[in-house]
C-alpha cells in the first residue's frame, strides 16, 4: 500500500452528484481530490454510432452483477468522467411539489422527504441555469411553483411531433415541451453548439453540446489549481478512526496498486448501487453491517422506476430526428377513473433499425426493422416504484454486487399504458384537422417493452436520508448519522422516487449539500 497526500475533501465519482458538487466547492480554494473509477469517454465517431453504442455496448461497463436468484446480470451503466450524465437523455425535470410529501398510490404509500419543495426550489433554479435547461413555464399541468423562468426557450417540436401535440391537445390533454439540457440555439443554428441530432439519448455528445456533468461541472472545476482528478481510480474501501466516528481515508486501486488518501471530509457519489456497495464493503469492527449502517438501511429500498418503451407504429411515417421534445403529465396524479398516481409520458430518442436489432420482438415477418422504425413514435413511460426494504443491493461472498428486486405498484403503470394507447387510437376521430391513427401492421398498433432489471439508469434510494436515524442512514444534509464527516451526494438519498427523471433532483441536492459543506469548511 502506498501512502499519499491528505486533502480537505475527497469526492468519489464524477456523475450528476459528484460532478456538480466539485463544481460548487472548487472556488473555495480548499484542496479537493476527485476519484473516478472510469476514464474520459474518447471523442470519436463511434460516439454517435448506434451499432457501437447500443448493439455492442462499447462504452458500458463489462462488469457483471447477480440478481436475487444468482443469475448473472450485465448492468446498463457507465463508469466514466461525467458518470451516466454522459449518456443521459438530458430531460431535466423537477419533482412535483407533492412528491416531497406522503402520497397514496395503488400499491401503497410513497413516503415524505425530510426537506420540502420550497427548500429545494432555489437549488432547482440554480441547477437549471448550470445545466442550460430549455423549457416553457406554464404548460405542464403538474409543474411545481417556480421563482424564475427557464434559462432558455423550449426546444421546438419537429412537424410529426407538433402534429401529435396538436392531436393530444384536441383530446383535452395538455402536452408540453420537455425541459432539456442541450446547448441549442434555435434562433441562430449556425452558431449553435447542439446540432439537434438523432443520437442524443443513450449516446455521448461528440461535440460536447449536451450539458453533462463532465462538460459543465468537472472540466470547469479542474481549471482551479486546488482541484485534482484521478481517473481509473476505483475506491475499494473507506477507512475510519478506531472509534468509528470519523472517516479518515479511502483505499484506491490505481494502476494495479493500492493507494491510501486521507481527507477531512469524504463524499461518496458512486451512483446509488455502487455507493451502497462501497459502504457495505467498508464494514469494520465498529460498523459490522457496513459503514454508517446501524439502521440497516444501507442498500435497501432500491428504486429504479417502472419504465417502458412503447412503440406506436402507424401508417404515417415519422421522419423526426430529435424526438425527445414532447411530454404528457395529465395522468401523473391519476384521473376520474383511477384516483392514484399513474406517471409520466415522454419520448426516447428516435429508435432506428440498428438499435431495434438489440431487442426487437418478432412481430412482423416481412417487415424490416428499418420500416418499423421509420413509422414509429417511440414513447417512454415512467411510473413510481415504492421503497421496499427487500429490494436491495447486497454483496455476495466474493464482494460482487447482488441486486434483488421485485416490482411493485404496477397497476398505475398498466393504467398509464392503457391511457396512452386509447389517446393514440382516438386521434382524428372525424375532427376536421385530426389525423387518423392507423397501424402499419394489421394487428399490432403498439409494441411495448418493460425495461428489465439490468436497466439501472434511474437507480436511487439505497442510502436514504431522513430525520430518524433508526430508519435512515443519512441526515437531512446527506451526512451519515453515524459519522462526523461522511456524506453521500448522488441518487442514493431519495426516500421516494416520484415519476419524473431523477438527475435534476440529484444535481439540485448536490448544490444544496455543497452550500452546507461550504459553510462547514
Ligand atoms: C441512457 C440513459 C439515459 C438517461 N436519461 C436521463 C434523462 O433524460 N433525465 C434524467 O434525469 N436522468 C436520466 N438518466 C439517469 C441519470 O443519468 C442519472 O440519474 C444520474 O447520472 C445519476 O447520478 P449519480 O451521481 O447518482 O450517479 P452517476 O451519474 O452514475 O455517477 C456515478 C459516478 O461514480 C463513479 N464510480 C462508481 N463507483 C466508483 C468507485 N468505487 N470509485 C470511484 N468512482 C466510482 C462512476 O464511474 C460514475 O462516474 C439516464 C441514464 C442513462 C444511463
Ligand atoms: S448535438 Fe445536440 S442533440 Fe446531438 S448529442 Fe449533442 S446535445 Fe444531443
Amino acid at each position: 500500500m502506498l501512502n499519499s497526500d491528505s486533502y480537505d475533501v475527497i469526492i468519489i465519482g464524477t456523475g450528476a452528484g459528484g460532478g456538480t458538487l466539485v463544481r460548487r466547492l472548487a472556488p473555495t480554494g480548499k484542496r479537493i481530490l476527485i476519484l473516478e473509477r472510469g476514464d474520459y469517454i474518447p471523442r470519436e465517431k463511434d460516439n454517435w454510432n448506434p451499432g457501437a453504442v447500443n448493439l455492442r455496448g462499447k462504452y458500458q461497463t463489462k462488469e457483471t452483477w447477480r440478481d436475487k436468484d444468482g443469475a448473472e446480470l450485465h448492468p446498463h451503466t457507465n463508469y466514466c468522467v461525467g458518470g451516466n450524465t454522459k449518456f443521459y437523455g438530458a430531460a431535466l425535470f423537477r419533482l412535483r411539489k407533492e412528491d416531497f410529501g406522503e402520497l397514496r398510490h395503488h400499491g401503497g404509500l410513497s413516503p415524505a422527504w425530510p426537506v420540502g419543495y420550497d427548500e429545494m426550489e432555489p437549488y432547482y433554479t440554480e441547477a437549471e441555469e448550470l445545466y442550460s435547461v430549455h423549457g416553457q413555464r406554464g404548460e405542464d399541468p403538474t409543474e411545481p411553483p417556480r421563482s424564475k423562468e427557464y434559462p432558455h426557450p423550449p426546444v421546438s417540436h419537429e412537424p410529426r411531433i407538433q402534429q401529435l401535440s396538436d392531436d393530444f391537445a384536441r383530446l383535452g390533454l395538455r402536452p408540453f415541451h420537455t425541459p432539456l439540457a442541450v446547448m441549442l440555439n434555435e434562433s441562430n443554428r449556425r452558431d449553435s453548439k447542439c446540432i439537434r441530432c438523432a443520437t442524443c439519448d443513450g449516446f455521448p455528445c461528440l461535440v460536447n453540446a449536451k450539458a453533462d456533468a463532465q462538460v459543465v461541472c468537472a472540466d470547469p472545476a479542474l481549471t482551479h489549481d486546488n482541484v485534482t482528478l484521478l481517473t481509473n481510480a476505483k475506491v475499494e474501501r473507506i477507512l475510519t478512526s478506531p472509534s468509528g466516528h470519523v472517516a479518515t481515508g479511502v483505499e484506491v486501486m490505481l494502476e494495479g496498486q493500492k493507494h491510501l488518501f486521507s481527507a477531512s471530509i469524504i463524499v461518496v457519489s458512486c451512483g446509488a448501487i455502487n455507493s451502497a456497495a462501497l459502504l457495505l464493503r467498508s464494514a469494520n469492527g465498529k460498523h459490522p453491517n457496513g459503514l454508517a449502517n446501524g439502521s440497516d438501511a444501507v442498500g435497501r429500498h432500491y428504486m429504479g422506476h417502472i419504465n417502458s418503451v412503447l412503440m406506436a407504429i402507424s401508417k404515417l411515417p415519422n421522419p423526426t430526428v430529435f424526438q425527445k421534445s414532447l411530454s404528457v403529465n395529465d395522468y401523473y396524479f391519476g384521473d376520474d377513473d383511477f384516483r392514484y398516481p399513474m406517471g409520466h409520458i415522454s419520448f426516447v430518442g428516435k429508435l432506428d433499425g440498428e438499435t431495434l436489432k438489440a431487442g426487437a420482438p418478432a412481430i412482423a415477418p416481412g417487415f424490416t426493422l428499418d420500416l418499423m422504425a421509420n413509422h414509429s413514435l417511440d414513447f417512454w413511460l415512467t411510473s413510481e416504484d415504492l421503497p421496499d426494504p427487500c429490494n436491495r443491493v447486497s454483496l455476495d461472498r466474493d464482494g460482487r454486487i447482488v441486486l434483488s428486486y421485485k416490482p411493485n405498484n404496477e397497476e398505475g403503470h398498466k393504467q398509464l399504458i392503457h391511457r396512452l394507447e386509447q389517446a393514440m387510437k382516438k386521434q382524428g376521430n372525424g375532427q376536421p384537422h385530426g389525423h387518423d391513427f392507423h397501424g402499419l401492421f394489421s394487428r399490432n398498433l403498439f409494441l411495448g417493452q418493460r425495461i428489465p432489471l439490468a436497466g439501472v439508469a434511474h437507480q436511487n434510494g439505497t442510502i436514504r436520508f431522513g430525520n430518524d436515524r433508526r430508519t435512515s442512514a443519512l441526515d437531512r444534509n446527506c451526512k451519515a448519522h453515524e459519522l462526523d464527516n461522511l456524506y453521500v451526494v448522488d441518487g442514493s438519498f431519495f426516500p421516494s422516487s416520484g415519476a419524473v427523471n431523477p438527475a435534476l433532483t440529484i444535481i439540485a441536492n448536490a448544490l444544496r449539500v455543497g452550500d452546507h459543506l461550504k459553510a462547514r469548511l
